[in-house]
């Protein structure tokens, strides 16, 4: 191997690296994992009053911009800790900020919502609540992405930091953030000023839980991780008429069905095979009965892709193929709506290296593993566009004895949104706490003013 290849070298590259770019790695002083200990005692000795505050959340969950009593606990218990709380932004959004001194800002985020999922997991604490949705329907409530997870992390996060003052200085800015799952609550709160009211963090971090990755295990993946998220409604027109007389209407059923199978070479045929891209055919409503032609069908889709440029490419595609089938079958042009969710997620790559090189530190390189990228969404997104570095992690939430059974089992585990899913809360935490708050206190180590 060459010398200069080696991973010692390499490692020692990177460290100079990002020690010239004023992120700290640690390299001086004390070690990481020395670092680490007293968070790692103060994580074993609260693991009782942590997962007291995880049970509440679980069994108490609200629906998307309607998360008023978790608001309201966690931010009582923000203030206990000795923060400013600041409500009602953005909805029920919440911001609590704690000011130590000189130094960066950094914020930490959490979500605060859950879905319309009945629990179906046997735990002694199974959220037992029901609501009835907007259409009328009854349905339970859970915390199925885990979003209490997040939240009983930043609460520990928060109590280490307020009882560690000597440890850090600058400012924490404890973001909890309204209806993630619709992918408009980081929206809602920065159009309610975030930002102008409360200072503009130089770093902004956040965790998602991963139903996949071991307890004691965190993932990460610097650059794109998430995806654009856009809806698209199509309006298929026709003429409508008799079943038995085809060739007096047009058909809005055969035009949908021919459109969705021209949709499938756009990413096949157009985008290129390096760009990821993904455009699924959700839903298809049409027609009333066996012996009516309709008026029109109607398409609902969902268009996933990284960058800008693939995005317009899909919605520009999709838009020619509808015009174009709509022409060869004498019809009339489609309604075409596009509705814009939430923007691809970009990891800063410099914030990752830096964080990620502590989380080597202190959990051992081989807890710390690169994962794909993924065409999923996440509105945590929004800060880095609005200006602010970001990094987002994920945390092994399935303890390693629970998915090697479902391994020989030859089955996967459940999924985040599934009325089965629940996360090894204990352990899980001890490491969401370790890595948030060894990753905090790195950050605060940086100068700002090269920024
Ligand atoms: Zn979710
Ligand atoms: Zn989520």
């Amino acid at each position: 191997m060459n010398r200069l290849s080696s991973p010692r070298v390499k490692k020692f590259g990177l460290a100079l690296a990002l020690f010239l770019l004023g992120f700290p790695t640690f390299a001086q002083g004390e070690s990481p994992a020395e670092k680490a200990k007293p968070i790692q005692k103060w994580v074993a000795d609260s693991s009782d009053s942590l997962i007291e505050v995880y049970r509440w959340f679980h069994t108490h969950p609200e629906l998307s911009f309607q998360e008023k009593e978790t608001a309201n606990r966690l931010a009582k218990i923000l203030e206990t800790a000795g923060y400013e709380v600041t409500q009602g932004i953005g909805g029920h959004g919440l911001v609590a900020i704690l000011k130590n001194g000189d130094g960066p800002t950094v914020m930490f985020r959490t979500d605060l919502d859950a879905l319309p999922v009945t629990e179906a997991t046997e735990l002694i604490y199974a959220s037992q609540k029901q609501v009835t949705l907007e259409d009328g329907t009854p349905s339970g409530v859970m915390h199925a992405c885990g979003h209490d997870i997040h939240m009983t992390n930043v609460v520990g996060v928060a109590r280490f930091m307020a009882s560690h003052k000597d440890l850090w200085h600058g400012t924490l800015m404890i973001v909890g953030q309204p209806a993630e799952e619709k992918g408009e609550g980081a929206k809602a709160m920065l159009d309610d000023k975030l930002f102008e009211r409360f200072p503009k963090p130089d770093y902004a971090l956040a965790l998602h839980v991963d139903p996949f990755m071991s307890t004691g295990t965190v993932g990460y993946r610097g650059g794109y991780a998430m995806a654009n998220v856009d809806s698209v409604d199509i309006v298929v027109k026709g003429k409508g008429g008799h079943g038995a007389y085809p060739h007096v209407t047009i058909d809005p059923i055969v035009q949908a069905a021919q459109l969705i199978v021209d949709l499938q070479t756009i990413v096949s045929r157009e985008v290129a095979p390096s760009d990821p891209a993904v455009i699924t055919v959700g839903a298809i409503h049409g027609g009333t009965k066996h012996n009516v032609i309709g008026n029109t069908c109607h398409l609902q889709l969902t268009v996933r892709s990284y960058g800008d440029e693939v995005r317009k490419q899909l919605l520009d595609a999709i838009r020619r193929k509808a015009n174009a089938t709509a022409e060869s079958f004498r019809a009339e042009k489609p309604e075409i709506t596009v509705k814009e969710g939430t923007p691809s997620l970009f990891n800063d790559r410099q914030l990752t290296q830096a964080v990620v090189e502590t989380l080597n530190g202190v959990l051992g390189d081989e807890k710390v593993v690169p994962v794909d990228p993924s065409m999923g969404g996440e509105d945590f997104s929004r800060y880095g566009l609005a200006g602010v570095p970001i990094f987002m992690f994920r945390l092994g939430s399935v303890d390693a004895k629970r998915l090697a059974r479902f391994e020989q089992l030859g089955q996967k585990p459940p999924s985040l949104h599934s009325p089965l899913y629940y996360p090894d809360a204990e352990d899980c935490l001890a490491t969401g706490v370790t890595a948030s708050t060894a990753a905090l206190l790195s950050l605060f180590e940086t100068k700002t003013d090269n920024r």
